[in-house]
């Protein structure tokens, strides 16, 4: 099945561009049932992978019309495909869910201003330009006490829950979120490898850049040249997940060439081809391995798509970067030890785990810090309520998947939350409330490795709780006191 572009008119056209047994392997065993997010904070079979299939094929049948109420059960999906994960029969959700996606942006499906709010969130997040001219008035906002005293009195509720929700996301906001400063060549230490290409991604450059810079270094370190092209877009991510597929095409040359117009005889990084391209944040690298089925093939990048995880965990840590890595170290300041090691839980990124299929090269990454030790949480495989601009449209039950993915990350008596996609990870600082600091594990190897002295990434990494505001807070102040 490949997804469609659909006008109003072209619905009953598209709907029947499933093929007729896309649906056919589903028995409705319900094994899909308790992982699925949507079913856990709604509880209808409706809104369960089970109900939207038999909701598929009944439409599929001509015994079911795609009206408003049919398509809010297709809204209230994650499209986190914990569900195929799950599935013993091979049911393909993830093709099921995206090829009804665009299906759903017909304007009469939802209410005017669900409209407004969803076309205005597309018109923003996949800029950066236009996110920080938004952002830049916020700063002297963000992470004051202006802003707890907001939130204290409840002023922020009288924005409304969409806007409460935006409100609750926003990082502390340094010079650096509002900066593109890096060079396009950044050269290997040690013994080089090869050299590769560095997508940054639109919210995280805007809203961690650490995670960037993180990522950077610890390439170089391991012998990578690093290629970042400085007029690098978004990916299409966040219209691909909302079944934006021109959008999602335009965004996803942009970036393309953007890789080719700096790799190539006499432009700035030279002609030396690149191994690969990767990504830091897991749903940019779901959407960019799906550009073969997006773009015509000659449209597409022509060297393969990695996350930087799986890049590096199949390549290997140099010998040099291994030998670097010293322990970091506990609330109290004492380095990890044989005898109290630092306990971390890292969270799956639903487009990492069941997306991209990788959930042991993180861990493997992350255990080569010296006395840091992995603590799994129960309910690994179940989405934190991120979901691209889902806890944003559906603040209400993505706030409950919040608490309850917290609630699961918090029991497993962690120092330290690791977070490999920037989405998860805003969702889990909001709702952790600075109880427990979140990292991205290129942030901890780097720290680890003492290569980096911007706020959040240095060596001896020291997380201290300061009551009351987020986790960007905690780490800079730790650093800077
Ligand atoms: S989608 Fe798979 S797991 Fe879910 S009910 Fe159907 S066959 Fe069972
Ligand atoms: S994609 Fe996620 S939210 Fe949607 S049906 Fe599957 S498990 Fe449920």
């Amino acid at each position: 099945m490949t997804s469609v572009d659909v006008t109003p008119n072209q619905t009953d056209k598209a709907l029947s561009s499933l093929p007729a047994d896309a649906t056919d392997p589903c028995v409705h065993c319900g094994f899909c049932l308790p992982t699925c997010a949507s079913y856990r904070v709604l509880g209808t079979e409706m809104d369960s992978p089970r109900g939207r299939i038999h909701t598929l094929k009944a439409i599929d049948n001509g015994e079911l019309e795609l009206d408003a109420t049919v398509a809010s059960h297709f809204d209230s999906c994650l499209g986190c495909f914990a569900c195929v994960s799950a599935c013993p029969s091979g049911v393909r959700y993830d093709q099921l869910i995206e090829a009804t996606r665009p299906l759903l942006n017909q304007a009469e499906l939802r209410s005017p201003c669900q409209n407004h709010f969803r076309q205005v969130l597309l018109k923003l997040l996949p800029y950066p330009g236009r996110l920080r001219a938004l952002l830049q008035p916020l700063r002297a906002y963000a992470g004051t006490p202006i802003q707890a005293l907001s939130r204290r009195l409840g002023i922020n509720k009288i924005l409304g829950p969409q806007l409460e929700a935006m409100e609750a996301l926003l990082p502390t906001l340094a010079a650096e979120n509002f900066q593109d400063d890096l060079q396009v060549l950044h050269p290997a230490t040690g013994q080089r490898r090869s050299r590769v290409g560095l997508v940054l991604g639109c919210v995280q450059r805007c809203f961690d850049p650490n995670v960037n810079q993180a990522t950077i270094a610890v390439l170089q370190a391991n012998g990578f040249e690093v290629v970042v092209p400085k007029d690098q877009g978004c990916c299409g991510a966040v219209s691909h997940h909302q079944g934006q597929l021109n959008q999602t095409r335009e965004l996803a040359e942009k970036l393309v060439k953007s890789f080719a117009n700096v790799v190539g005889p006499g432009r700035p990084a030279g002609a030396e081809p690149l191994e690969a391209v990767l990504v830091a944040a897991s749903g940019c690298g779901h959407t960019m391995k799906a550009y073969g089925e997006l773009l015509n093939e000659k449209k597409g990048f022509n060297i393969p798509v990695f996350d930087v995880h799986e890049f590096l965990a199949e390549h290997g840590l140099a010998s040099n970067f291994q030998q670097s890595l010293q322990p970091l170290t506990h609330h109290n300041g004492q380095p990890a030890s044989p005898q109290t090691p630092l306990k971390v839980a890292y969270h799956d990124a639903c487009h990492m785990i069941h997306g991209q299929g990788i959930q042991a090269q993180p861990r493997k990454l992350l255990k080569a810090i010296p006395h840091l030790v992995l603590s799994e949480a129960t309910e690994a495989g179940v989405c934190c309520g991120s979901a691209g601009i889902y806890n944003l449209v559906n603040p209400q039950e993505a706030a409950e998947l919040g608490r309850i993915k917290v609630a699961d990350l918090s029991n497993t008596g962690a120092e330290l939350i690791a977070s490999a996609n920037i989405g998860c990870t805003l969702q889990l600082r909001r709702h952790l409330d600075g109880d427990v600091a979140v990292a991205h594990p290129m942030e901890l190897l780097a720290c680890a490795a003492g290569l980096h002295q911007s706020p959040g990434i240095q060596k001896g990494l020291r997380i201290t709780k300061i009551s009351g505001e987020g986790q960007d807070r905690q780490i800079n102040q730790a650093i800077s006191s």
